[in-house]
């Protein structure tokens, strides 16, 4: 009989051979701070609202492939114009996908690393030229002449910047961004993922950069489960990259789901808002711990470097007192002896401090 490894080795792309699967930690019995969720649940009569919603969604029917009343919506809680171009992704991550499967087979896509896994995964196992670009160690911020020389040299059709960064936390300068965009080639997608908690965005610029993009999800938002992001932009650019878009890629739920949520939003403005006063609360107390040293975060998490080798300690002695964040430092690199914290409920980053201090403690 075949060897089913042999049998999947000359069937699939080399690329998708030499790829690790995305790896999600079981977070059972944990309190988990270390995928970016708002950690708020909705009260009881929103949800009973909601749901009264999703009793009028009919199942037995394909859902609207233009998602037009969810479009609508969007619009109008990001002060976009009724008629401002929108391309809807199920997450943010289809998009990056969609962006990339649009690009011919031998393109550079360029991105400054540290940086969201994503856009190296999905370039590499579509076959496509990814070049990541270092930031500065000193400050995780951009190395403007470092990123210029490499537009220069691999001529990137696409560039992604993450503003705030994941997993640095900060935004980068943006007059160093618009040196970018002016110099690229091609498109320049600015991810906006953790707006919500940055209050700075690039979408009012759509209009003076024809190559300017902006994503946004609605997960860190607090619908992480619903898998929702758009894209802002040039209707031409939209229009091409909606062909290949599958039709129906936003369910019957999720786009009732959202709609209704987006409705709602002064209770993600409440949450939102809760979320970034306890971040300046576990920044202080992470800065207060001799030893570890946090960088400053405009997003919904906060990274953290340990002394040279403990991280894997600190990470485990975490997990054991019953936290889950996320272990950085087998990445290497900058993000050696790195963690990186998402911003709970005030009980839950109380307990992460302090099992925090006792796992620093105990392992030193
Ligand atoms: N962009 C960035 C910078 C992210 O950190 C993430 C999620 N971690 C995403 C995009 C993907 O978000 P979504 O849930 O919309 O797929």
């Amino acid at each position: 009989m075949m060897n089913m490894n042999d049998l999947a080795a000359g069937v699939f792309r080399k690329e998708v051979l030499a790829m690790s699967a995305y790896h999600v930690a079981d977070a059972e019995g944990l309190i988990k701070l270390d995928a970016m969720e708002n950690p708020y649940e909705w009260p009881e009569d929103l949800k009973t609202r909601w749901l009264e919603t999703l009793r009028a969604c009919p199942l037995n029917r394909y859902p609207d492939p233009c998602a037009r009343r969810l479009a609508a919506a969007i619009r109008r809680s990001a002060g976009l114009d009724d008629d401002a171009p929108l391309l809807l992704g199920n997450g943010s991550d289809e998009i990056i996908q969609l962006l990339l499967m649009a690009l011919p087979p031998d393109s550079s896509v360029l991105s400054p690393e540290p940086g969201f896994v994503m856009y190296r995964q999905l370039s590499r196992c579509l076959g496509l030229d990814y070049v990541g670009v270092p930031l500065r160690a000193e400050d995780f911020g951009l190395d403007l002449p470092a990123m210029l020389a490499a537009i220069e040299r691999h001529r990137p059709k696409l560039i992604f910047l993450a503003y705030p960064n994941n997993p640095t936390g900060n935004l980068f300068d943006r007059a160093a961004i618009e040196a970018i965009v002016e110099k690229a080639p091609g498109l320049v997608v600015i991810d906006e993922a953790y707006e919500p908690f940055a209050g700075a965005s690039y979408l009012g610029m759509l209009g003076r950069y024809p190559n300017l993009l902006v994503m946004r999800t609605v997960s860190k938002l607090g619908l992480a489960g619903l898998r929702l992001g758009y894209l802002a932009g040039s209707a031409e650019l939209l229009g091409q990259l909606d062909k290949i878009r599958l039709p129906y890629n936003i369910n019957v739920l999720t786009q009732a789901s959202a709609e209704f949520a987006l409705n709602h939003k002064t209770l993600f403005d409440q949450q939102t808002r809760l979320i970034c006063a306890e971040r300046a609360r576990v920044f202080a107390a992470l800065a207060a711990i001799g030893g570890i040293m946090p960088y400053p975060s405009a997003a919904n998490f906060i990274l953290f470097r340990t002394p040279p080798g403990r991280a894997d300690e600190i990470f485990t002695g975490l997990k054991q007192r019953g936290i889950l964040i996320k272990n950085l430092s087998p990445q290497g690199g900058l993000l050696a002896d790195c963690l990186r914290v998402t911003i709970g409920k005030p009980d839950e980053n109380q307990a992460f401090l302090f099992a925090l201090n006792q796992s620093f403690v105990s392992s030193q």
